[in-house]
């Protein structure tokens, strides 16, 4: 019997769904609850190829609903890409499995869509969504938008030129810090798992090559009031400048050099590029503060702050949402 015969036996994907399965590729942008749980369910059906990007490390905060992480994960400031990439591996080794840790901005997004056959969303930031919007239209690339905050939750495909965009849906991007987040109001375990499952069912549909099958419209769930509703929006929205004109200002705006992660408490800054030595720099700082490094990252605690360092030069600040005192931070401790 196939690793697959389930997966098989069922009508809706068949032994040639399951052979296009087999042969897909797979971008999970970000991996933290609804990338843990879509990482995995997509490395569990033997697609053939899984990246995952991500730019933060994991907290003891994130395991309650992370499910790729565990305790030592939280404990060695493992990078949630490099610590998903071990696992998946664990879960799938057919898998050719890859944890890209890194900020997923317009120019890497694009290099990764364009080899990829499908996008999952796990980013936890409109920012990165409306890039990764453009960016999907742009490559023709099809992609599935999932959100979770509380215990309420919305999911949505979009096929590039044939069903509407987040745009159409949702209209120009939310000022930052307009939304609740999950820092802010808190989330349940439960609704990760019913978005992420929503959204991994349209991905196997897309791939299995049934997209007749798609969820027509935004689908949203309230796991607390019990409500479950699909709103369709009969086409696309003729306003929206990226499908209408294929205009794409967010994935075109310039990367900001700094980016305040907003209801998170904490401030990224974007570094210069050049490789640090980050052996040298765990060294320098052991005196300042509790100290942890890996090859990744060196994670910084000072009563004050939180800094995590990548070997890129970039830094998330925790602790502060002020952006100025991020930048001092950083000056004071990593330098400029
Ligand atoms: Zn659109």
């Amino acid at each position: 019997m196939s690793r697959y015969s389930r997966q098989e036996l069922f009508a809706g994907i068949g032994r040639e769904g399951q052979g296009r399965i087999r042969r897909a590729r797979v971008l999970v942008a970000g991996c933290g609850a609804l990338g843990s749980a879509l990482a995995e369910t997509m490395a569990r059906a033997g697609v053939a190829s899984l990246t995952v990007v991500d730019r933060d490390t994991v907290e003891t905060t994130n395991l309650q609903r992370q499910s790729l992480f565990d305790e030592e994960d939280a404990a060695l400031a493992r990078a949630k890409a490099k610590a998903a990439e071990a696992r998946l591996l664990r879960l799938n080794s057919d898998v050719a499995v890859r944890g890209i840790v890194a900020d997923l901005d317009a120019a890497l997004a694009d290099r990764l869509v364009r080899g990829s056959d499908l996008v999952l969303d796990g980013t936890d930031n409109f920012e990165t969504r409306y890039v990764l919007n453009d960016v999907c239209l742009r490559a023709g690339v099809p992609w599935v938008y999932g959100a979770c905050v509380g215990a309420h939750g919305v999911a949505l495909a979009v096929r590039p030129g044939r069903t509407p965009c987040l745009r159409c849906a949702l209209g120009e991007r939310p000022a930052a810090g307009s939304g609740e987040t999950c820092d802010t109001v808190g989330v349940v375990g439960p609704i990760v798992q019913v978005v992420a499952g929503l959204q991994a069912a349209e991905g196997l549909k897309i791939l299995a090559g049934r997209e007749e099958a798609l969820v027509d419209g935004l689908v949203t769930v309230d796991l607390w009031a019990g409500t479950f509703d699909v709103a369709s929006f009969g086409g696309r929205a003729p306003w929206c400048p990226s499908c209408t004109l294929r205009r794409f200002d967010y994935a075109d705006a310039p990367a900001p050099p700094l980016a305040v992660l907003c209801g998170r408490d904490a401030v990224q800054l974007r570094g210069s590029g050049t490789a640090l030595d980050l052996a040298a720099l765990a060294a320098r700082l052991r005196g300042a503060g509790e100290v942890v490094a890996n090859e990744h990252l060196v994670r910084l605690r000072v009563p004050e702050a939180e800094l995590v360092v990548f070997a890129d030069g970039r830094a998330i600040v925790k602790g502060t949402a002020d952006a100025s005192r991020a930048r001092s931070l950083y000056a004071r401790y990593v330098g400029v």
